[in-house]
């Protein structure tokens, strides 16, 4: 048996003032033919696992491009081109192959996604995973199986569907289930090149955006009930697309997926039923965001009652994972306006300060202009003075839950201090942060602190919910602003519900 494997990811913000380049790649992971190491990267892990299962059974792996960028705007076309047709090349040459898993985020969306596809040499733009899709399928022909792992905020587009005889996504936002997940699609596609099933795919259309944080109820028990859903009656995979509503797709939208052994009717029936109860809960499922100001008011209740640990504040409109600049200074701005003390700041995109810093050396104290450089939505830079505390060169930080995390990279990370307790994360690769060790290894007592601002929509919860009081989610000004029916929408269709109105 011969199974080949690649990945090509990243999550688009076509609202994002920065396109993804090469570089963006680069910096977040790129390898080629598995050469990931005995400790992959976050982005290498489902390859890894893939690899390690299909040499188990004795099967020959070929594997192409491996290529993460962290979520940013649109991806340049030249590039993508390049990257399309290194796989196929590399799959060509594997030929025949007797199976092919990739593993994709789903929210790619390349330059010229809003012009015809006759303007742009014949892509999809709009749906780069699906135009990947059907042009393995044209070389593999029908009856290979080919699987693909998703990250649940892809956009579930009937061409993916079409061209594929399995997805999987994430089923947990934070996504911690990501490993268990290429698990899950590997046995799918095993028992498929053995016969033993024939999968069937049911595809159903929510009609809504919106985020859906599996940390809490009533997603939490959604999610349960799709688990709950798997391995009985022919029913092989249940999974909901949350979508991307940062993206302006004419597929955008929460649609759910059902894997059955050739059940298409009862498929069908689960995955028309899934979205019916997330229209039900819908509402309830939204997070609760609090305004910048009323987020402080409450944590400054929250910091004076019982319990222990920092309470954490979550910056959601400044998170890299989304294609957020991470360098947005509303907060800090009103930290600093309100005189709130002891308070960690995790983690600013800003690489001039670190190299200012690195410069200056462990101790400097000097004047600096901090942040607010991206564009309009970073806000102004913040003029501070400053004390370099601690210098980390190459700097990882932990990603996911025990036992099965990985490590992710930030690039240089300095620690800055200024007066009443307030210290900054700063590092040169964007990323939001996804564990406290992002701050401990810098010299900053997170465990300790009586607040912290994580730049990040939901991922920092898998690490630091165990050290925190509390959590709330505060939207302030920025790039990933959740209030959809503000962003200029061209493309896709505003009357889906959160949309809508
Ligand atoms: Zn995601």
């Amino acid at each position: 048996m011969k199974l080949f494997i690649a990945t090509l990811g990243t999550e688009t913000n076509t609202f994002a003032p920065f396109v993804t380049s090469a570089q963006t790649f680069e910096e977040t992971y790129l390898t080629r033919g598995g050469g990931h190491g005995d400790q992959p990267n976050t982005f290498a892990v489902p390859l890894a696992i893939w690899r390690g299962r299909a040499e188990a059974l004795g099967w020959e792996v070929t594997e192409s491009l491996c290529a993460f960028a962290m979520p940013s705007g649109v991806t340049l076309r030249a590039l993508y081109r390049q990257y399309k047709e290194e796989i196929l090349a590399d799959l060509r040459a594997a030929l025949p192959v007797d199976a092919v898993l990739l593993c994709i985020h789903g929210a790619m969306v390349v330059e010229g996604y809003d012009r015809p596809m006759a303007e742009t040499d014949g892509i999809d733009c709009a749906d780069a995973e699906g135009d990947l899709f059907e042009a393995v399928r044209r070389v593999i022909g029908p009856d290979v199986p080919f699987g693909a792992e998703l990250d649940l905020h892809c956009h579930l587009t009937e061409k993916k569907v079409r061209n594929t005889d399995a997805l999987i996504l994430y089923k947990e936002y934070p996504h911690t289930d990501f490993p268990d997940r290429a698990d899950d699609l590997f046995d799918l596609i095993a028992d498929t090149v053995a016969g033993k099933v024939r999968p069937v795919q049911s595809l159903h259309d929510c009609g809504c955006v919106g985020v859906f944080h599996t940390t809490r109820q009533p997603m939490r028990s959604f999610v349960d009930h799709m688990i709950a859903l798997e391995g009985k009656e022919d029913v092989l995979s249940v999974s909901l697309g949350h979508s991307f509503p940062w993206a302006d797709v004419p597929e955008l939208g929460v649609r759910s997926l059902v894997v059955t052994d050739n059940r298409k009717d009862k498929g069908d029936a689960i995955a028309a039923d899934l979205c019916r109860r997330i229209n039900e809960i819908y509402d309830e499922a939204q997070p609760p965001y609090l305004t910048l100001d009323e987020g402080f008011d409450q944590a400054l209740i929250l910091a004076a009652g019982p319990g222990q640990g920092p309470v954490v504040l979550a910056d959601v409109a400044d998170n890299a994972g989304g294609g957020a600049p991470n360098d947005s200074t509303f907060v800090l701005r009103r930290v600093l306006e309100r005189g709130i003390g002891d308070i960690a700041f995790a983690n600013f995109w800003d690489p001039i300060a670190v190299q200012l810093a690195i410069s200056a050396g462990e101790g400097a104290t000097f004047d600096l202009r901090l942040g607010g450089k991206m564009g309009p939505m970073s806000g102004d830079p913040i003029d501070l003075r400053v004390r370099v505390k601690k210098i980390v060169r190459d700097a990882r930080q932990t990603f996911g839950a025990p036992p099965r995390t990985s490590k992710g990279r930030m690039g240089d990370a300095v620690s800055l201090q200024l007066e009443n307790g307030v210290e900054i994360g700063v590092n040169s690769l964007r990323t939001q942060s996804t564990n406290p060790d992002a701050l401990t290894q810098i010299g900053i007592d997170a465990a300790n602190k009586r607040f912290i601002v994580v730049k990040s929509m939901q991922h920092f919860h898998a690490g630091y919910a165990p050290i925190a009081k509390a959590i709330l989610y505060v939207a302030a000004p920025g790039t990933m602003i959740p209030y959809f029916k503000q962003l200029p929408y061209r493309v896709a269709d505003r009357s889906l519900r959160g949309i809508d109105g």
